[in-house]
């Protein structure tokens, strides 16, 4: 019989409730699925910022069609997601809007908690710990899920803290930068269209997410900056 384990069930698993971890909020995220009649040309992943109150929507083209996603970031999920999506897919082509909808829970990160009792853990989106500025969930997932096998490996090795490592392990490497990217969801998502202006468009924007992504530059090294200037965009000749 098992003396561990990890519990890695995503958003909508019965584990962590099972275990006694405190409950998170449970988002409801929308998807669109379109096929097209012929393969995409020149297709890029993009964002559509207006159409999702609270939220955005973005599109990650495949070969012979798009996988549309929306949902809120901030306050409740969006009572209405297939409107939104529907319109979006309409911009790719005619009829495209006549997609496969799908919904899928989302446990965003919201708060630094215990992930272990005495001999279990969570680990993934179970864990709540999906980037709440961008919903990234799978590296965080692997990273975790590794990071638990290491700490049980360890609990096996007789470590009486090793569970409570864990747990700290994943506040001082994911989730104390993820209070930054909270804190720049907070401000963006009220204001998406400026964000995107002042946030997004610029040049290097797409740079410093993409070295985000790869782990290469964090949100605290950045986040006063973004606010900042999403902040003085509101002041006429000033954050452009
Ligand atoms: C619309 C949408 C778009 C996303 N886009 C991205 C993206 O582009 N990039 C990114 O990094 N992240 C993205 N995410 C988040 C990412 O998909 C998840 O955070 C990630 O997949 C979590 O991995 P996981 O292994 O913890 O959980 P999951 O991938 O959800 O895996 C959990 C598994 O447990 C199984 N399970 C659940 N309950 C039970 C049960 N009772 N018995 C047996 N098995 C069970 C499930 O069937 C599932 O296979 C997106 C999420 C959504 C909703």
């Amino acid at each position: 019989m098992g003396q561990y384990l990890i519990a890695a069930d995503g958003a909508a698993g019965p584990l962590a409730d099972w275990l006694g971890f405190t409950p998170h909020k449970v988002r409801e995220a929308g998807i669109l699925e379109i096929t097209t009649a012929e393969p995409v040309e020149n297709g890029a992943f993009s964002f559509e910022f207006g159409l999702a109150k609270n939220g955005c929507l973005w599109s990650f083209p495949k070969q012979q069609g798009y996988s549309l996603g929306a949902s809120s970031f901030i306050g409740d999920s969006l009572k209405d997601l297939q409107t939104p999506l529907r319109q979006y897919g309409s911009t790719f082509g005619t009829g495209l809007e006549r997609g496969n909808f799908y919904t899928h829970p989302l446990k965003l990160w919201n708060g630094n908690y215990p992930l272990h009792t005495e001999r279990a853990v969570l680990a993934g989106e179970c864990a709540a710990i999906v980037d709440p500025l961008t919903a990234e969930g799978i590296r965080p997932a692997l990273y975790s899920g590794m990071m638990a096998a290491q700490a049980i490996d360890r609990a096996l090795n007789g470590d009486a803290e090793a569970l409570a490592g864990y747990t700290q392990t994943i506040y001082e490497n994911w989730g104390a930068d993820m209070q930054w990217a909270q804190r720049i969801a907070k401000v963006f998502f009220r204001v998406p269209k400026i964000g995107y202006r002042v946030g997004i468009k610029r040049p290097t924007a797409t740079k410093r997410l993409g070295q985000i992504l790869a782990g290469e530059v964090s949100y605290a090294d950045i986040a006063n900056r973004v606010i900042k200037r999403i902040g003085t965009s509101f002041v006429p000749g000033m954050g452009r």
